[in-house]
């Protein structure tokens, strides 16, 4: 892997860059995330908050503030010096002082009461009326059951103040106290009316009911349960088997679990009454569907993201790959052709005689050999003519070395611009010249050697301010069956070009069936 990017040039850069964009794509699902699960606490909140308002608001079915306004309102001015609301058991349920509230009360005519009730039909329905002191008052008491029928719901323990009447007359007192009772019993009855009532509604509208109303009313919640502080559910929204359900042990919050039935469900495990310590527990399930979408959504966005983010950096990376790798082609093929460049410089340099432009030697000797195999292959005329100037040395040692330069640069110039593109040229060594002639017999390389030497002699060389008068004798000879190899027909040539200085210069001469002749301004005729 490293290799492959080390090899490919592809920098750190662009991994940090899948890097970033899938950090900052996980970065921004995690938040995202959190917020949303932000946004569900306290959604939660706000329900269970209300949830919880309206579970203690059912809970105080016998609310002590109630049914003590209840009693002042239709006091019937009665001075009420005492009341409160006792249960079977004759624990206080309500009472003008508070403190008494969950106390057993056991005030003689209150047992008394109770004893009575335990065997019916010996204790009046109306109440037991008695005279007693409280706190230094004399009051007028009533133990009050409260019942329907058979079914016993509580006494009501009803004092009055009765000082007021201390200085009457006995019989002025006892017809006052007579009436007193007529108001008092109608008092009692209509509190007792209005608890059995109360009782009866609470008792019709049980726990499940009320919760599963509940639930139905508020949006958002799914289930409410309401368990003792030993974890046994006593309510619940959703229907119970017979023998009661438990809690899980332990608070739970924040808990998001997905159902059976698909739904997701937050839940929450906390105490009915924060402040209060009776230990029950009210577990509530709030819908976290839309919380689950939500989350559903943002992993696939995330994923999508990632996954583009990485798609466009590999596109980089392959793009800056391609390009790379062009720019690597190119570069190479700028070399190469650098080098070939070089090279046929390289060639040209050493296949070319400095002082002419014509080819050196060896490039006429490679030339030669080459013409030579080709024509014996293709059984073509090939002809050689050997160029060498006269008493050059006299040029050098009367006009100098440049003059002598300058005469040969000329003559080689004018060899050239005579000759065939063909026809090869060269400059074989001092003031020597080549003249490969491809595909020409004998007669036609004798008589455009004869134009060659023509062209030497006719003109002389100018050099500064001065005609040099140059003459040539040439050499020619025809490649021959004979021949066995290029070396052969060049010293054919030079046989005829050493008849020709030894005939006396500026002439031709030629080589021909193993004879070397003198080429007398005639063609071939034999002489
Ligand atoms: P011949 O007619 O017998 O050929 O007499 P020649 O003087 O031409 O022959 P020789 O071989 O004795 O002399 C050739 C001279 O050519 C010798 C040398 O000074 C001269 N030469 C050879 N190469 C160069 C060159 O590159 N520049 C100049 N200026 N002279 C050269
Ligand atoms: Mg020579
Ligand atoms: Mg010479």
């Amino acid at each position: 892997m490293i290799d492959f990017f080390k090899r490919h040039n592809i920098s750190l850069q662009l991994l940090l860059l899948i890097a970033a964009l899938w950090s900052f794509s996980f970065y921004n699902y995690v938040s995202q995330k959190a917020l949303f699960l932000t946004q569900l606490q306290s959604n939660s909140s706000d329900l269970l908050q209300s949830v919880r308002a309206s579970i203690l608001k059912f809970d105080s079915i016998e609310d002590t503030l109630s049914l003590q306004a209840l009693v002042r309102r239709i006091s019937f001015k009665l001075e009420i010096f005492e009341f409160r609301y006792l249960d079977q058991n004759g624990v206080v349920v309500s009472s003008m002082f508070e403190e008494e509230v969950g106390q057993l009360h056991d005030r003689p005519g209150i047992k008394l009461a109770l004893e009575a009730l335990a065997a019916p039909g010996q204790f009046p329905a109306g109440g037991r009326f008695y005279m007693e002191e409280r706190d230094l008052t004399n009051v007028l008491a009533s133990s009050f059951p409260v019942r329907e029928g058979e079914r016993l719901f509580g006494i009501i323990d009803l004092a009055v103040d009765v000082t007021e009447f201390d200085y009457l007359s006995e019989a002025s007192r006892a017809a006052v106290l007579r009436r007193l009772q007529v108001d008092i019993t109608n008092l009692l009855n209509a509190v007792a009316g209005s608890l059995i009532s109360r009782a009866k509604v609470f008792e019709t509208l049980n726990m499940h009911d009320f919760l599963a109303a509940l639930v139905a009313q508020t949006g958002g919640v799914l289930e409410v349960s309401l368990a003792e502080a030993t974890g046994r559910i006593y309510g619940s929204s959703r229907s119970l088997p017979a023998q009661g359900a438990w809690l899980g042990s332990g608070p739970v919050s924040g808990a998001i679990q997905r159902r059976d039935d698909g739904v997701y469900e937050y839940r929450l495990q906390v105490p009915l009454y924060p402040e209060g310590d009776d230990g029950r527990v009210m577990s509530l399930a709030i819908d976290a569907s839309g919380y689950a979408a939500n989350e559903r959504k943002l992993f696939y966005t995330s994923l999508a993201t990632s996954l583009l983010a990485i798609l466009v950096a590999v596109t980089i990376v392959y793009t800056i790959y391609r390009i790379n790798l062009r720019r690597g082609r190119e570069e190479n093929l700028r070399l190469e052709r650098m080098v070939k460049e070089r090279t046929d410089e390289l060639r040209r340099i050493s296949q070319t005689d400095k002082l002419t432009g014509l080819a050196n030697r060896s490039h006429l000797e490679e030339q030669l050999d080459i013409e030579f195999k080709r024509a014996g292959r293709y059984q073509l005329p090939l002809s050689l003519a050997l160029l060498d100037l006269d008493l050059f040395k006299r040029v050098n040692d009367n006009y100098g070395h440049l003059a002598g330069d300058a005469v040969l640069r000329e003559i080689g110039a004018r060899l050239r611009a005579e000759l065939r593109e063909t026809d090869f040229v060269g400059r074989f060594g001092g003031e020597e010249f080549v003249v490969i002639l491809t595909n020409t017999n004998l007669s036609d390389a004798l008589m455009l050697a004869e134009i060659l030497r023509r062209l030497v002699e006719e003109t002389p060389v100018h050099f500064e301010g001065q005609d040099l008068p140059v003459t040539a004798s040439i050499g020619v000879a025809q490649m021959q069956p004979s021949h066995g190899d290029h070396k052969a027909i060049f010293a054919a040539a030079d046989q005829a070009l050493y008849l020709a200085k030894d005939s006396g210069r500026n002439r031709v001469a030629y080589m021909r069936d193993g004879e070397v002749r003198n080429f007398v301004d005639k063609p071939l005729s034999g002489g």
